[in-house]
């Protein structure tokens, strides 16, 4: 039996998260520490099921404010993603961590496409599933692709990897007073703006009533404490 108050949850690792302090690519560091953390994750008998973001390589809209147009920059992101996820694959499977990447691109040679049905078996034989390439779409994010996956694949809970303690009502890094929330509803997050996820990530975790946990992946142990109930971080919910 497992003391995890959640049977199945999704992480979702921005590309941030895989960048470290180096601030772009990706850093081995980062991936070690993931994976020693899901390890743990793992030995508590938790399903569990990765998205990862490609912002420390391509951002779509970054790309669109350079003259490439903005549906290919985000393609170009997307594919962002599945470079990180395989990067994250290996890793995890040095950890000895059995995986597998579902892709909502089809690209037979280095990823499964995603079939939900699929990803829900993945999970049920103890594989970590990693999903890249987002939602398939461009206009989306990889947050919106947590949500929307999590939604189908019935998981209990979001757990929003930053580099921060949760969320706050202004940037910690710029301002030292700045105060911690505990506890937010989607619509503190909507109505005020806090960099949760975007709007339409959150309005999807509102209308299936997924609750999100925000915080910081850099505290060694904070997913497991998040999955055992203590309070870390921000719970989102209604
Ligand atoms: N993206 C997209 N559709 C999706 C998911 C991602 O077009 O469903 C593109 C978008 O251009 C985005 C990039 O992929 O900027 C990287 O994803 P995101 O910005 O969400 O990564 P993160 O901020 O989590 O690193």
């Amino acid at each position: 039996m497992t003391d995890a108050r959640y049977r199945r949850i999704v992480l979702k690792l921005s590309g941030e998260a895989l960048a470290g302090e180096q601030g772009f690519g990706i850093a081995h560091s980062m991936l070690e520490s993931v994976a020693r953390q899901i390890s743990e994750v793992q030995k508590l008998g938790v399903e569990m099921a990765l998205v990862v973001g490609g912002g420390n390589i391509w951002r779509g809209i970054a790309g669109s404010s350079q003259g490439i147009d903005r549906t290919t920059a985000d393609y170009m992101g997307m594919l962002a993603t599945v470079m990180n996820a395989l990067a994250l694959q290996d890793v995890l499977e040095q950890h000895n961590i059995v995986t597998r990447v579902l892709s909502a691109i089809e690209m037979r040679q280095v990823a499964e496409p995603y079939i939900r049905r699929r990803a829900i078996r993945h999970m049920e034989k103890g594989r970590i599933i990693i999903f890249a390439a987002g939602t398939g779409n461009p206009y989306f994010s990889t947050d919106t692709t947590a949500a929307l996956r999590a939604a189908e694949i019935e998981a209990d809970v979001i757990l929003m990897a930053k580099q921060v303690d949760g969320v706050f009502d202004s940037d910690p890094m710029k301002n030292p007073d700045a105060k911690k929330f505990e506890r937010l509803t989607y619509l503190d997050v909507l109505s005020k703006g806090l960099g949760v996820m975007d709007s339409t990530a959150t309005s999807l975790c509102m209308d299936n009533d997924i609750p999100i946990i925000v915080f910081n992946l850099k505290e060694n142990g904070n997913i497991i404490k998040a999955l055992k109930g203590e309070p870390i971080g921000t719970y989102v919910g209604r």
